[in-house]
């Protein structure tokens, strides 16, 4: 048992002789928000996809609330696949390009998995995504089809279609890096809403300011490992390793320090 909330140990991942993830471990509490940061190719979207198993790892196990979400050296049943399943359905992910159905308006987009996946009746799958809807601010656009959507708002509605879902863990690949500069405020003021409620959230981003200002935690990655982690007061004005500093002042913001 782990009194830890999430669990990652010693996570490994090779893509042919490319190594992705090596020997990644991270624990992070209930209601912890943490930034994952790190130069481009460094293993963060793959950290973030083994998570929920969907880039499985080659080594390592992941925890999620004391259970075990996947472990590479497990043969598995179908009863126990269907198992592990329900548990990776607890973490909701949000992908850079906006992960929408466009053959469904904003409504069906939040309400079909509810009632496919989730097995919850048309009436209270609507209720509920009308409420969600609401709380990214799409409330007028509930008829609309998501072409016809600016990116920011077909990325809070690709929030929503994961809140509709009940997780318990958000996973969020760089969620505002396809966006025009104009439109990341809109996104970033929806994921400051589930960082007021209390939220779980793994956080890919170059956003190091709401980083800064909402990460409980920022793990900067490089070469696959986790070189330094700590709260954004220390990761940001007080890096410790070459790699970190170097990077940091790639960034160019040697403004936040001092
Ligand atoms: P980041 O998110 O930090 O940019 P990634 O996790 O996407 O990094 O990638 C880490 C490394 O693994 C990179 O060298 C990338 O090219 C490689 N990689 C990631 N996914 C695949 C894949 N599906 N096939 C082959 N190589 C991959």
């Amino acid at each position: 048992m782990t009194s830890n909330f999430l669990e990652l140990k010693g996570l490994y991942k090779t893509f042919d002789n490319i190594t992705a993830l090596n020997n990644v471990s991270l624990n992070v509490s209930k209601g912890e928000v943490i930034f994952i940061i790190g130069p481009s190719g460094c293993g963060k979207s793959t950290l973030l996809r083994a998570v929920n198993w969907l880039t499985p790892p080659d080594k390592g196990e992941v925890w999620l609330e004391g259970n075990l979400v996947g472990s590479s050296s497990s043969k598995l049943t179908i009863k126990e696949a269907k198992l592990l399943n329900n548990l990776r359905a607890k973490m909701g992910m949000v992908f850079q390009q906006f992960n929408v159905w466009p053959h469904l308006n904003v409504l069906e987009n939040v309400v079909r998995a509810q009632v496919v996946v989730a097995k919850r009746n048309r009436k209270e799958a609507e209720s509920k995504a009308l409420k969600i809807l609401d709380e990214v601010g799409l409330t007028e656009k509930v008829d609309e089809w998501p072409d016809n959507l600016s990116g920011g708002q077909k990325q809070r509605l690709a929030i929503a279609r994961s809140l509709a879902m009940d997780p318990i863990l958000m996973l969020l690949d760089e969620p505002t890096s396809a966006l025009d500069p104009e439109l990341v405020a809109e996104v970033l003021s929806v994921l400051k809403r589930l960082v007021d409620k209390g939220m779980t959230m793994l956080v890919v981003t170059h956003e190091l300011g709401f980083a800064s200002k909402f990460g409980d935690r920022i793990v900067f990655m490089d070469g696959g490992e986790i070189i330094e982690e700590g709260p954004p007061e220390k990761i940001l004005r007080t890096p410790k390793t070459d790699r970190l500093k170097q990077f940091l002042e790639k960034l160019n913001i040697t403004s936040l320090k001092g």
